[in-house]
């Protein structure tokens, strides 16, 4: 990928904008290059964007349609969206090591997660599964045992998501290997290291059907928890791993890209038996 990562400038979360109105004050805004560049920025009324060419006036976007394109002062041009939830998690401020739209996408389906849901998840990390499940429509009960990392993630949420999906986001500050206080869960989500831990507290508040997903950047974590699923009360259990390859194209030059991103993680999953 060439393209350049920076953070959001950080600013008051307003909520996003809806779809097909003009850009407005406070809301967040992709600007892209020419060389495909992209860089995360809150839109100020009156004030700048500060680019490598020179200053790009905010009000210049004020009202216009995604992919307006606005120039610098050296004449550079943009053309600016609205992120999606792809750009934001890849540029967003972290705390902890994200899972990335890669494996986020495909994991919303593995575990079959839909509005209304009520999930744990543990660890929360720098909230980017939180965005993934929060945007599909779920509660999400978050486990983090790091408190900076908590603020991290919320203030992440809040950012892109806007306060009212605050009110579907609980997190505790726990351990979530001492045990799991939240009932009627319809999934687990689980990304720290010794999920297998978690598996016994899971089955205890899982509802029958119910699914748990986790994601480990070893296999070596695979097979320890497939292992402690097999003691049941669990069934379906499968671990997949996602490669995605993006290609070069252009004009008679089509082929893959040279350079891929070989390993992120493994993705297990199992359902809830009733016992
Ligand atoms: N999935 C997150 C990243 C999680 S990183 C994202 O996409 O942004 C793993 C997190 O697990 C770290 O923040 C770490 O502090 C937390 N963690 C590790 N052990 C834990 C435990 N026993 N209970 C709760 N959180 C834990």
């Amino acid at each position: 990928m060439s393209q350049q990562s920076e953070n959001p400038a950080g600013g008051e979360a307003s909520a996003p904008g809806a779809d097909g109105e003009g850009f407005g004050g406070g809301e967040l805004v992709l600007l892209v290059d020419r060389k495909n560049r992209s860089y995360l920025r809150r839109l100020e009324p009156g004030g700048f964007f500060h680019s490598h060419s020179g200053l790009v006036a905010w009000d210049d976007l004020l009202g216009r349609p995604e992919g307006s394109e606005v120039r610098s002062i050296g004449g550079t041009r943009f053309q600016a969206f609205r992120p999606t939830l792809s750009d934001f998690v890849v540029k967003m401020k972290r705390g902890a090591q994200v899972i990335y739209p890669k494996d986020l996408g495909p994991m919303l389906l593995l575990a079959d997660i839909a509005p209304g849901h009520r999930v744990l998840e543990s660890g929360v990390g720098s909230g980017a599964l939180s965005l993934a499940l929060l945007r599909a429509g779920a509660e999400v009960f978050g486990y983090e045992i790091r408190g900076d990392f908590a603020r991290r993630a919320r203030k992440n949420v809040q950012e892109f998501l806007g306060t009212d999906a605050l009110s579907r986001y609980h997190i505790s500050e726990r351990d979530c290997y001492d045990g799991i206080d939240v009932e009627d869960l319809d999934r687990v989500a689980l990304d720290l290291p010794e999920p297998w831990r978690v598996v016994p507290h899971a089955a205890g508040r899982l509802r029958p059907g119910g699914l748990l997903i986790a994601y480990t950047p070893s296999v070596l974590q695979a097979t320890q928890l497939r292992e402690s699923l097999e003691r049941g009360p669990w069934a379906l259990a499968a671990t997949v791993e996602v490669l995605q390859r993006s290609w070069h194209i252009a004009g008679e030059a089509v082929r893959p890209d040279h350079r891929m991103i070989a390993h992120t993680g493994f993705l297990t999953h199992a359902r809830r038996l009733p016992t």
